[in-house]
């Protein structure tokens, strides 16, 4: 069976919808007919300044997204990153591979480098250890959003290298688009992301949360007051309606908009009754699993138990193909 890898950061408040219509869609598609393993990755989550105390409840809280979206741990492998230590040891091994040029040129890591004015090693090396995550299990498939492309190339780059380096242990992996939509920001520019604090809408957010959230989003900037004529394409709000609103009631949206016949507000709240009701189900779910909060952790547990022989085995064939930690063959 093809095996699949990926992980969902535990920073903010959870899964938001970028990673939901992003990624979690597509892990649920996959987890039908595949080997899936699903990580909450803890150790990507510290790459960027971030309070100890609190990382565990946010691992818990993405293993709950995922359970609630609808993971079936009977089926797939959920794990926590950190449980399993070799994801650590192969991104060092791969990392010896990888250029520091080849890294510092990724947008993702300019976007931060430029957000947060500093970077430690691990924001620099944060492709390399999402390589390793990958590469691990072998995994020939990744769902991921449209931002994350780069990420994936760079994974197909580092195993061919390794391969041609030393041996041919590695698939290249091929990403799994699921909608292909970049899922917008509200505040206005670039797409939803749990370390741009306001730019999203969790997957746990209650419906009065979500419209508070939509009531404060950012619209057509041209738009000033009520009686202007709104430009639907220059505005988020609309771009989201999009992703949820039938295509009938859009185009009646996107009239209205365009004649000031519809206010930015009661757009907003259709577009929040419509966000609310597709998550209900996941909403309600999540509420169960809240309070049987040691089976979740059994969960993790257990995903990494059932993981561990098969990273071990990768890293024994990697230390071998690389003349490490083989001192009885030593003369
Ligand atoms: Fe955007 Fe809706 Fe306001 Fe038009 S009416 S600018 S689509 S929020």
């Amino acid at each position: 069976m093809v095996r699949v890898f990926s992980g969902i950061q535990p920073t903010g408040d959870g899964v938001h919808l970028g990673n939901y219509l992003g990624a979690m869609l597509g892990m649920l598609d996959l987890q039908r007919e595949h080997d899936c393993i699903f990580a909450v990755v803890d150790l990507h989550a510290i790459t960027l300044p971030y309070e100890a105390r609190l990382l565990p409840q946010r691992v818990l809280s993405v293993a709950l997204d995922y359970l609630a979206a609808g993971i079936d741990p009977q089926r797939s492998i959920l794990l926590r990153q950190s449980d399993v230590r070799e994801h650590v040891e192969l991104a060092y091994l791969l990392g010896c591979q990888t250029t520091v040029n080849k890294l510092a040129q990724l947008p993702t890591y300019k976007d931060k480098l430029a957000r947060h004015g500093v970077a430690g090693l691990g924001l620099l090396a944060y492709p390399v250890l999402m390589a390793a995550d990958i590469l691990l299990y072998r995994a020939e498939l990744v769902p991921v959003g449209k931002d994350q492309l780069p990420h994936i190339e760079l994974t197909r780059e580092v195993a061919r290298a390794f391969n041609r380096a030393f041996a041919p242990l590695f698939p290249e992996p091929q990403a799994y688009l699921t909608s292909g939509a970049v899922v917008p920001s509200l505040l206005g520019a670039g797409a939803m992301a749990k370390s741009v604090p306001g730019s999203f809408i969790a997957l746990s957010d209650e419906p009065e949360v979500i419209a508070d959230k939509l009531a404060r989003a950012v619209t057509d900037p041209a738009r000033q007051r009520r009686n202007d004529p709104g430009e639907p394409t220059r505005c988020n709000v609309y771009t989201l309606h999009g992703l949820y609103t039938p295509v009938a009631e859009l185009a009646e949206l996107s009239g209205a908009c365009s004649a000031a016949q519809i206010g930015c507000l009661e757009c907003k709240s259709r577009l929040a009754r419509e966000i609310s009701a597709s998550l209900a189900p996941v909403r309600e779910r999540r509420r169960e699993l809240v309070a049987h909060l040691n089976d979740v952790r059994d969960v993790l547990r257990d995903g990494a138990r059932r993981a561990r022989p098969l990273a071990q085995a990768t890293i024994y064939e990697v230390r071998r193909a690389m003349g490490i930690g083989e001192m009885e063959n030593e003369k």
